[in-house]
């Protein structure tokens, strides 16, 4: 692996198209989201013209001088990864073409006014909390079913699937079962058939477990450091 951006950006792409190709999937279903959070524009400048097009930020303020900055760079698209807090509803809607992280029933009721006033549908995922976790975010596998449905009848937001950051572990195998639940949970919920709701997407998998995601299905894997190299602490 060389030490610039360009090699660093083909060994993921290839890793993720051998995973898929392991899996007997196609690897042209797997979106990578380079994670440029606490990245400094001129790195993202780079990336772009390496030909990164979708970028993932976790705060909407710094995505928008991202987005600023880049806006010479023809279709880039920003998602954001992180939870959205109310107070940044009305920033974050049509800002992201796709909102990964909503885990409260109340986040997406007011994604859904706020879209509807300005006459548009946000594209949203469910963030769930797959291994039950006490500090994480998420909806719990139990209540997932009756979250969606209850969603699929906001119509300023449409939710195209789920989201989960599975327990920090030592082996990328070990986030194995969590992955196979999300993409297990999501087949249920689309087997709801709830007017609106396609559970297409799977976001799961970051640098440390991205080839074990992509073999459990992800269409969307979020890769910050194995892209950028180390952040910042703090
Ligand atoms: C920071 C972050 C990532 C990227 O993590 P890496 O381990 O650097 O690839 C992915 N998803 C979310 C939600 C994040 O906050």
């Amino acid at each position: 692996m060389g030490d610039d951006f360009k090699s660093r950006l083909d060994d993921v792409r290839a890793r993720i198209e051998r995973a898929a190709r392991r899996a007997g999937r196609d690897p042209g279903c797997v979106t990578l989201v380079a994670v440029s959070k606490s990245v400094p524009v001129e790195r993202l400048r780079e990336a772009a013209t390496c030909g990164c097009r979708v970028f993932g930020e976790n705060r909407v303020q710094e995505a928008d001088v991202k987005m600023e900055a880049l806006n010479g760079y023809p279709g880039l698209e920003w998602h954001l990864i992180g939870p959205l807090q109310m107070n940044k509803i009305k920033a974050a809607v049509g800002r992201f073409a796709l909102l990964h992280a909503v885990d409260r029933l109340e986040v997406a009721e007011r994604l859904d006014r706020a879209a509807r006033e300005r006459g548009l549908t946000q594209a949203i995922l469910l963030e769930v909390n797959v291994a039950g976790e006490k500090t994480k975010h998420g909806f719990t596998p139990d209540e997932l079913a009756r979250v969606t449905e209850r969603m699929g009848a906001l119509k300023g937001i449409r939710v195209l699937g789920l989201m989960a950051i599975p327990p920090a572990a030592g082996a990328p195998e070990k986030a194995r079962p969590h992955f196979r639940r999300l993409r297990m949970l999501a087949a249920e919920a689309q087997a709801l058939k709830i007017p609106g709701v396609t559970m297409r997407e799977l976001s799961m998998g970051m640098s440390g477990d991205f080839e074990v995601a992509v073999e459990e299905g992800a269409t969307l894997v979020r890769i910050g450091t194995a892209l950028f190299g180390p952040r910042p602490v703090g």
